[in-house]
């Protein structure tokens, strides 16, 4: 078999106009960035508002092992399976970011013969949109410290500065930093931090503005430290909120690439899935709608965490209505939820997988509670057997969900088909009753009760005394009835990542709070969620390389 990245430069491109035709875009609304990327115009995306909205089918899965269960693979492949039957879809996708990378997990371009491409530009600078973002950050970092150097006219409280500068990378010697040291001149001495670019809080801004009026609105919001009245401090007080969103100008427009068999996916934002929503950017997936008549769109980590959050903070927000969910399980992350070993999970192992596909049950009816018709569909893998497969199509089916094998990986978009047929008839057959899981306007401890317990399954919901202290603070101060964003362990439907299967009974431990005000939710950390990730022991970065040709090689 060969790799993704062998696969993906065997392919013959579309120059990214033809690409565009197919959707009717005219040449004059795309801003070509070389010969295979291009970014929507404005007037474009204005152009298309008045349209009907096609369906949308949102891609998530059910708890991972590390390597990740496919859920980018199966959306690309599924869109490219929708073309191939004659249907205009488009796939709607999030940026990769360089800290998997260079690091464990490999790029975001999905695998095998259902990838975008070009892969490389795509999981490498792309159009620059992170670099923008990264500035933008900085820029606010800067003129933060610079008003304490100046007088401090504001304030600002140097021990209550919430703002972090980021950087894309995993690079843990940046999380806690001091900044300022040396002479007067050299600034005022603080301990400081940086994130990685897709957990800044301008990532999620980014992706849930509507347009530039909003994105301004938003990124005026931000709370970059308290004063010593204990008063929040913004970025608008800055005066931050005119040079940030010039910086924001292009990456604001969403991008549009090919599958390797040109269908097109427009690929935009991409933040965190933890601290952060998880998907791609709102414009993206409005303009999606408008272009195509089957919008694919996935959502990161798990159900509990990627698709509660498309549905409960992007739909809502957004005004989203999403059609269809295709929830993407594989036979390996079954049996890993049933507790067998990383290195043992090709082994055919039938009770381990009646074991584990408990997980896969409770994300069924997590889903069913969001009032979304499921398709279940099994990432097929090579080490499968068919005893194996046959069981979980019986488990599916059971249940009342529709259910298909997919070969997406192996096949591309042919692999797809059985898949592309349920979510069909599905579309035809059921009726989505979308609504959020929770009303916006309860207290916060009890929206993060209904998440815990409903999609969890946790029995009860403690929260530490500097947690409690924040959220009355927060609901002080006004946010109290914004949606809730849970940062959380994607491994297990719990807050501690061994708990694998279905657990029940246990307490979700909720140990600090705090408000993105621009992006527009709070967000709860449970367990310890890391916002500036380290390299492992042999990072990828050490086996990429480029020939004196620029043909990359290594990136995964
Ligand atoms: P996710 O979006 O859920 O994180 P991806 O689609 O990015 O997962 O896939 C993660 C990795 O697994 C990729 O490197 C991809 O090539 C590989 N992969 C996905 N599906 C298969 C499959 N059916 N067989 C083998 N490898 C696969
Ligand atoms: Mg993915």
């Amino acid at each position: 078999m060969k790799s993704d990245i062998e696969i993906a430069q065997e392919a013959v491109l579309w120059p990214i106009q033809k690409v565009a035709e197919h959707l009717d875009i005219p040449e004059d609304d795309l801003e070509l960035y070389g010969k295979y990327k291009a970014k929507l115009s404005d007037e474009y995306l204005k152009s298309i508002e008045d349209r009907k909205d096609g369906k949308l089918i949102l891609v998530t899965a059910i708890n991972p092992t590390p390597a990740g269960e496919g859920k980018t693979t199966t959306s690309v492949g599924l869109g490219e399976a929708f073309a191939k039957m004659g249907k205009k879809a488009v796939i709607a996708l999030r940026e990769p970011s360089l800290g998997p990378c260079f690091g464990i997990k490999g790029g975001a371009a999905g695998g095998g013969y259902a990838q975008v491409v070009p892969m490389e530009d795509l999981n490498l600078h792309f159009t620059g949109d992170f670099h923008a973002i990264t500035s933008a950050n900085n820029l606010l970092a800067a003129l933060l410290d610079n008003h304490i150097q100046q007088g401090n006219a504001l304030g600002i409280d140097s021990r209550q500065i919430l703002w972090k500068r980021c950087e894309d990378m995993n690079d843990r010697v940046l999380r806690n930093i001091v900044v300022g040291l040396g002479a007067k001149a050299d600034g005022v001495v603080r301990e400081d931090h940086f994130v990685i670019t897709v957990a800044s809080e301008i990532m999620a801004i980014l992706c849930l503005a509507d347009d530039m009026d909003d994105l301004k609105a938003r990124l005026a919001k931000i709370v970059v430290a308290y004063n010593y009245q204990g008063e929040p401090v913004t970025a608008a007080d800055l005066k931050a909120v005119g040079a940030m969103a010039a910086l924001l100008k292009d990456a604001l427009k969403p991008n549009l690439i090919q599958t390797l068999e040109h269908t097109p996916a427009i690929v935009h934002g991409g933040p965190f899935a933890n601290i952060a929503h998880g998907c791609n950017s709102v414009r993206a997936t409005k303009a999606a709608l408008k272009m195509a008549d089957y919008t694919i769109t996935e959502a990161g980590f798990g159900a509990d965490l990627g698709a509660e959050k498309f549905f409960d903070i992007k739909c809502r927000m957004a005004g989203l209505k999403p059609d269809a969910v295709v929830l993407v399980a594989t036979i390996r992350a079954l049996k890993y939820n049933g507790g067998i070993a990383k290195e043992d999970l090709s082994a055919e192992n039938l009770d381990a997988l009646k074991k584990g596909i408990v997980n896969l049950e409770k994300h069924i009816e997590n889903l069913q509670q969001f009032g979304v018709p499921v398709v279940v569909t099994l990432n097929s893998f090579l080490t499968d057997t068919e005893a194996e497969t046959n069981f979980v199509q019986q488990f599916c089916e059971e249940r009342g969900c529709e259910f298909a094998l997919s070969n997406v990986w192996a096949q591309g978009g042919e692999g797809g088909i059985a898949l592309a047929e349920k979510v069909l008839k599905t579309l035809e057959e059921k009726e989505s009753h979308f609504a959020p899981l929770y009303d916006e306007n309860l207290p916060i401890k009890e929206k993060i009760g209904c998440i815990a317990t409903k999609i969890y399954g946790a029995a009860s919901v403690s929260y530490t005394a500097e947690a409690s202290r924040q959220i009355r603070k927060l609901e002080e101060m006004g946010f109290g009835n914004l949606p809730v964003c849970m940062a959380k362990t994607q491994y297990s439907l719990s807050d501690n990542a061994k708990l694998l299967g279905r657990p029940e009974g246990f307490t979700i431990t909720v140990r600090d709070v705090y408000v993105s005000a621009g992006a527009g939710f709070v967000v709860a950390l449970t367990g310890a969620v890391m916002t500036m990730p380290g390299l492992p022991k042999v990072p990828a970065a050490v086996n990429i390389d480029v020939d004196e040709n620029g043909k990359i090689t290594g990136l995964f």
